[in-house]
């Protein structure tokens, strides 16, 4: 979602512009809708050029400037959140005089005031954005000092923001600031980078600097100064990984990777002696860790269904009594949590804008706040007391699958780790350990599935209306097989319990309305084979996954797709696998734009 990059250079020849349109490019797979570019001209005027839609259409509007040190330099990607996607509303926007241009990241909450406000003062707008308040605050605040009069903008706001600022008044400057939206600084060879994440600007820059909440840093051509200065910090970057190799989508190559991203997940981290888990990112917090009695998880979307998972998994097997909600309900509900609670904060980006709050509402009344994230360096894992990396490498599809895996493997060893400093006897914990061990071939097994899951798509291709039902440790796998369904293919699909059903939603069933029911051979088998009985006596249609040398269900089900067996605890990661593909397959079948589904975003870093 959204993404700014920006850069400084006193090298004449160096190619800022391809350098920032390949930074930029390298952040398409957060989502975006229009993008735009503003530099500085030798003559000393800033032109500002946008597209909206692919960077490619920026790109061409931008051919006829010379490549060379365009400096300073400002890109920006949009995720519209106040005003329609137009040219007009994609940034960087402008004051009046057309003297200071911004990109910004986040929402500025009381833009609505604050316009009316500068309107009456004579102040002109040209887009619908929040943003653009903030462009006429910095030139009704400008005395001189460009950071000065960003400072004073940014203390009328109240709302969210990453932005990188220019000006034709101090033309060797980029002031750039954040609060609750990423930014960081990247020191490369003879140029200086602002940028939203890392892995936009990481080839062309050796050390970084994140900037924390309120501080505003500048940028000149010998270096920069954050008040507050930090030290820089060694940048880790093991080159793209922006390559789909012979896989058509991004998508199916994420799911086929999931093998060898589990083993990395795991890698190093297994005792099967003491049939535990070894998490270095949690030393430091060992000792709280064993005083906790109770477990808040937050996250959004397909991160909160794998918080669902954990909710099982902590509550059965670390004894630990655990609840878990969607980090923008949790913010905003009066809660009564113990001392000894630990938050458990999932994110795949680790910068997603409710989940960080949730976070650092926790740390504030001295909650334990823990961090499951994929995301090294994100603000995430700044803010919490410690942590999980889930090593899942870059995840490019906007729909997440890897990530999930990964996120429900490390929440098995988080519940191995918990449970055996409780009830979780060594060969309860051996079991798991062992089973952990056999699960990315289990899971390679499982993905040979992808034939039959083609033509059971090909089959159900016209229907407008799935549902996904499973129990207990599967219920979470529904609601994400229906989400990866919604997400990418845009048909309408419900993730329900298996019980819940008859309780209203059974009205919507019929031939037309499949439910995919997900039926491992585990302790709640029974009850759902009911729940599949219940449908079909009502004309339903149903697809089944279950355990392999399961026959049963051949004769009651319309079709049925296998995983391998294997503990009930460890089905989740298998389940999911044939909706994945599921998703894929239907979706590429209706030639949806699979990496890039409309309206929504890899990161989402606004509330
Ligand atoms: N709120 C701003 C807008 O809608 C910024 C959106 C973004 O973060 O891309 O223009």
């Amino acid at each position: 979602m959204c993404g700014i990059v920006a850069c400084l250079t006193k090298d004449r020849d160096k190619p800022t512009l391809s350098i920032g349109i390949d930074a930029l490019t390298r952040l398409e797979y957060r989502g975006y809708d229009s993008a735009g570019a503003a530099f500085r001209t030798a003559s000393n005027t800033i032109i500002c050029k946008k597209a909206i839609g692919k960077i490619l259409n920026l790109q061409k509007e931008l051919e006829e400037y010379d490549q060379t040190a365009l400096t300073p330099l400002i890109l920006h990607t949009r995720w519209a959140t106040h005003g329609t996607v137009t040219t007009s509303n994609a940034h960087p926007l402008s004051d009046c005089s057309g003297n200071f241009y911004i990109a910004h990241n986040g929402i500025v909450e009381n833009y609505t005031s604050l316009k009316k406000q500068l309107q009456e003062e004579g102040h002109v707008f040209l887009s619908e954005t929040d943003t653009e308040v903030i462009a006429h605050l910095i030139e009704k605040y400008f005395i001189n000092n460009l950071e000065d009069a960003v400072r004073k903008a940014l203390e009328q706001v109240v709302g969210t923001y990453g932005i990188a600022v220019i000006s034709t008044y101090e033309p060797d400057k980029i002031v750039a600031a954040s609060l609750s939206s990423p930014l960081l600084i990247g020191l490369g060879e003879d140029i200086i980078f602002v940028a939203s994440d890392l892995s936009a600007i990481a080839p062309y820059i050796q050390k970084v600097v994140y900037l924390d909440d309120r501080e505003v840093a500048v940028i000149e051509p010998n270096g920069y100064t954050i008040i507050r200065e930090k030290k820089p910090q060694e940048v880790q970057w093991s080159g793209s990984a922006h390559d789909k190799g012979n896989y058509p989508h991004y998508m199916l190559q994420e799911i086929m990777e999931q093998p060898s991203t589990l083993e990395e997940t795991m890698r190093g981290r297994l005792d099967l002696q003491e049939g535990s888990a070894k998490l270095g990112g949690l030393i430091s917090v060992a000792v709280r860790l064993s005083r906790v009695n109770n477990v808040q998880l937050v996250g959004c979307g397909t991160a909160y269904h794998a918080c669902l998972f954990g909710e099982y998994l902590l509550e059965e097997h670390a004894c630990i009594s655990s609840k878990s909600e969607v980090s923008s309900e949790f913010r905003y509900r009066k809660r009564a949590l113990s001392k000894d609670t630990a938050l458990i904060a999932v994110s795949q980006s680790g910068e997603t804008a409710d989940t960080l709050a949730a976070i650092k509402d926790a740390v504030s009344n001295n909650i334990l706040a823990l961090g499951i994230t994929n995301s090294i360096g994100s603000t995430q894992t700044r803010i919490t007391d410690a942590g999980v990396y889930t090593r899942s490498g870059t995840e490019i599809g906007v729909a997440a699958t890897k990530t999930f895996t990964s996120q429900l493997v490390s929440l098995v060893l988080l519940a191995l780790l918990l449970g055996r400093q409780r009830k979780l006897t060594l060969p309860e914990g051996q079991t798991i350990v062992n089973e952990l061990l056999r699960i990315p071939n289990l899971v390679r097994h499982t993905l040979l599935c992808t034939d039959r899951v083609l033509e059971i798509a090909k089959k159900y291709e016209n229907c407008e209306n799935f549902f996904f039902l499973g129990r207990k440790y599967n219920y979470p796998i529904a609601k994400e097989g229906a989400l990866k369904l919604k997400e990418i293919s845009y048909v309408h699909a419900e993730g329900s319990y298996g019980g819940e059903l008859k309780h209203g939603e059974l009205a919507l069933v019929s031939e037309h309305f499949p439910s995919i029911c997900i039926v491992p051979k585990d302790s709640v088998y029974d009850k759902m084979v009911s729940n599949i009985e219940e449908i079909k006596t009502r004309n339903g249609t149903v697809i089944a996954i279950t355990t392999e040398g399961n026959t049963e269900l051949k004769s009651i089900a319309d079709d049925v797709i296998y995983i391998p067996e294997t503990l009930e605890i460890l089905y989740p990661i298998l389940s999911i696998i044939p909706l994945q593909l599921f998703a894929y397959h239907f979706a590429n079948l209706r030639g949806c734009d699979i990496d890039k589904p409309r309206n929504l975003a890899k990161s989402v870093t606004v509330e």
